[in-house]
C-alpha cells in the first residue's frame, strides 16, 4: 500500500475514524492499492459537527476583510503545489497531468472569485422614509456540508470551499470515497494558509455518512455535486430536516450540429469534449444531434478521436465496474443495430495492464430510445443521433430530464439565437463542446441535473452559504410615525 490508512480531520488535526469498515483506494492508471478509505461513523461525525460548531462562533465574528486573507494564502499555495498536487490527482483518479492541473488552474480561480467577496457583499442601506433607514446584511449560516463526486478530486470541492468559508461558514467536506488522497492536500493547504483550526474539516465515508450529514441537526447548509439518483436522496432527505440544499446531478449534454458548421473547428471540439477527462465530465458531450447531411464533420471526428491514445492523451476511467459499464453499452448500442466508426473496447495499455481504460468510441446511426443516447455513460463515447432539421433535434435534446449543458455548431447566428432560447439546459455553447461559464459566471444546470434553487459557485453562491438580516433604524425623533415605521 503505497500511502497510510486515510484518517478524518478535524479541529486541525487528522484522526482515525472509530470504524472497523474500510474500502481499498486503488489507483486506476495501474491498478496499484493506494491506500484504505474508513467508512466513518455516526460517533465520529458528531466529533466533528461539535469542532465545527466551536470554531464556527469565532470564525464567524471575523471579519470578511480579514477572512478573505487566508484564501489570498492559499491561492498561492495552489500554485506553488501545483504539479505535487496534479500529480495525486493523476493517481487516484486516473486522468492525465495536463487535465490534473487544469483542474488546480480552476481551483485557483475559483479561490479568486472567493478573494472578491468582499467587494461583492458590501450590503445595502437606503433611506425608505424621512429619518428611517432599512439595511442589509450577509450572515454566515453556520455549520456546513459539502459532499463531492470522484471526478473532479479539487475542483470540486473547491467549488465550494473558499466561498463558503470567506462568507464566515465553516465547514465539514465529505470528500468521494474513491479519491479521498487529494482532500488530505487540501487540508494541509488552508492549515498552512492560516485557516483557524476546526474552520475547515474532512468526513470519510459512503452511503452511510451521506445520510448521516442529511439528518444532523448541527450542520445547516448541505451542498451535494454527484449522480442525480443521489442528488434527488441528499435533497430530500436533509430538506426533510429543513436544511437548506443545493443538489448538482448528473448530465446528458446534447450538441446539435449543423450543416454549415465550420469542419475542422467542429471535429476538435466535440472529440476533445466527449473524451476529455474519459468521457467523465458532467460538461462531456455524450450525444451529437446530426441535421442534415454531414457526413464530413463525422469523418473528421473519427479522424480526431483517432488521435486521442489511451495512456497518453487519454486517462483511465474510475474502476473496473465503470469500465465495463461503459463497455456494455456500446455493446448494447451495436447489437441494436448502431454503426461503431471508432471501438474503444478492450483497451489494455502496454505496462498499465491492470489500469481500467476504454479508448474513444464514436456510435453513429443511434436511435433516441437507445439506452446508450438516454443513460448517462460517463466513459469517452459519442453518440450520434441523424436528424432532418433544427426542430427535430431541438425536440430530441428537450426530451432528456437532464439539463446541465447543450452546445449548438453553427456559423450562422440565428440559428444559435434559435438554439440558444429553445435548448432545455442552464449552460450552453455556441461552437464550444464545454460550456463551462469561467468565474464570475456561476456554474448549474436544470432538471434532474439540479435540485434547489440558484447556483453553487460565482454570485449566486452568496445567498445560499448566507443568511440576510434586514435592519429598519430610526434616529431622528422628529421623524414621523406612519403605519410602517
Ligand atoms: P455519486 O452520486 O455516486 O457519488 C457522489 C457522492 O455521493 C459521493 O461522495 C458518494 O460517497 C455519495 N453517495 C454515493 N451513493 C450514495 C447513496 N446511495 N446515498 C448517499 N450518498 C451516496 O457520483 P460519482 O460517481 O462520485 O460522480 C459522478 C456523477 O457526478 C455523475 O453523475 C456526474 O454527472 C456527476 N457530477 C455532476 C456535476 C454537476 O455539476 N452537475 C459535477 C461533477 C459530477
Amino acid at each position: 500500500m503505497k500511502y497510510p490508512v486515510i484518517q478524518n480531520y478535524f479541529g486541525g488535526k487528522f484522526y482515525p475514524s472509530t470504524t472497523d469498515k474500510f474500502l481499498d483506494i486503488i489507483s486506476p492508471l495501474d491498478g496499484t492499492l493506494l491506500s484504505k478509505v474508513p467508512l466513518s461513523t455516526k460517533n465520529d461525525l458528531n466529533q466533528v459537527v461539535t469542532i465545527a460548531q466551536n470554531a464556527f462562533l469565532k470564525w464567524s465574528k471575523v471579519t470578511i476583510k480579514e477572512r478573505v486573507q487566508v484564501f489570498f494564502r492559499y491561492k498561492t499555495l495552489l500554485e506553488k503545489h501545483m504539479l505535487d498536487l496534479a500529480k495525486l490527482i493523476q493517481e487516484e483518479n486516473g486522468k492525465t497531468l495536463d487535465e490534473a492541473r487544469a483542474e488546480i488552474e480552476k481551483s485557483i480561480e475559483l479561490t479568486e472569485f472567493a478573494c472578491s467577496l468582499p467587494q461583492l457583499i458590501e450590503g445595502e442601506i437606503l433611506e425608505v422614509s424621512k429619518g428611517v433607514e432599512c439595511r442589509a446584511d450577509y450572515y454566515p449560516v453556520g455549520v456546513v456540508a459539502s459532499i463531492v463526486p470522484f471526478n473532479f478530486p479539487s475542483m470540486v470541492p473547491n467549488w465550494t470551499i473558499p466561498n463558503a468559508i470567506t462568507l464566515g461558514n465553516t465547514m465539514i467536506l465529505k470528500p468521494s470515497e474513491s479519491v479521498p488522497l487529494s482532500a488530505l492536500k487540501i487540508a494541509e493547504l488552508l492549515k498552512e494558509a492560516g485557516l483557524p483550526d476546526g474552520v475547515f474539516n474532512i468526513i470519510n465515508g459512503d452511503r452511510e455518512i451521506v445520510e448521516a450529514i442529511c439528518d444532523h441537526p448541527g450542520i445547516e447548509a448541505v451542498s451535494f455535486v454527484g449522480s442525480s439518483k443521489v442528488a434527488k436522496i441528499v435533497y430530500s432527505r436533509a430538506s426533510a430536516s429543513f436544511k437548506r440544499v443545493l443538489a448538482l446531478g448528473g448530465a446528458k449534454n446534447h450538441l446539435i450540429v449543423l450543416p454549415d458548421a465550420h469542419p475542422s473547428m467542429t471535429a476538435s471540439n466535440v472529440a476533445a469534449s466527449m473524451s476529455g477527462c474519459a468521457g467523465q465530465r458532467c460538461m462531456a458531450a455524450s450525444v451529437m444531434v446530426a441535421v442534415g447531411d454531414i457526413n464530413l464533420i463525422i469523418e473528421q471526428i473519427c479522424v480526431e478521436a483517432r488521435k486521442i491514445i489511451p495512456g497518453q492523451n487519454l486517462g483511465s476511467v474510475i474502476s473496473k465496474t465503470a469500465k465495463e459499464r461503459i463497455e456494455k453499452y456500446i455493446t448494447e448500442a451495436e447489437k441494436q443495430g448502431a454503426t461503431i466508426l471508432v471501438d474503444g473496447r478492450n483497451t489494455i495499455v502496454p505496462g498499465k495492464e491492470k489500469g481500467f481504460y476504454v479508448g474513444p468510441t464514436v456510435i453513429d446511426h443511434v436511435t433516441p430510445t437507445m439506452s446508450v443516447a438516454t443513460d448517462e455513460v460517463f466513459g469517452p463515447v459519442l453518440s450520434i443521433i441523424r436528424v432532418k432539421d433544427i426542430d427535430e433535434a431541438l425536440s430530441i435534446e428537450n426530451a432528456n430530464p437532464y439539463g446541465n449543458a447543450a452546445a449548438v455548431f453553427t456559423q450562422s447566428g440565428g440559428m444559435a439565437r434559435y438554439v440558444i432560447d429553445r435548448a432545455n439546459a442552464g449552460m450552453i455553447g455556441v461552437n464550444i463542446g464545454v460550456p463551462v461559464p469561467r468565474e464570475p459566471f456561476s456554474f448549474g444546470g436544470w432538471n434532474d441535473s439540479k435540485f434547489g434553487v440558484g447556483d453553487l459557485t460565482g454570485e449566486s453562491s452568496i445567498r445560499f452559504w448566507t443568511k440576510l438580516k434586514k435592519t429598519t433604524t430610526k434616529w431622528n425623533p422628529e421623524a414621523k410615525t406612519n403605519w410602517m415605521s
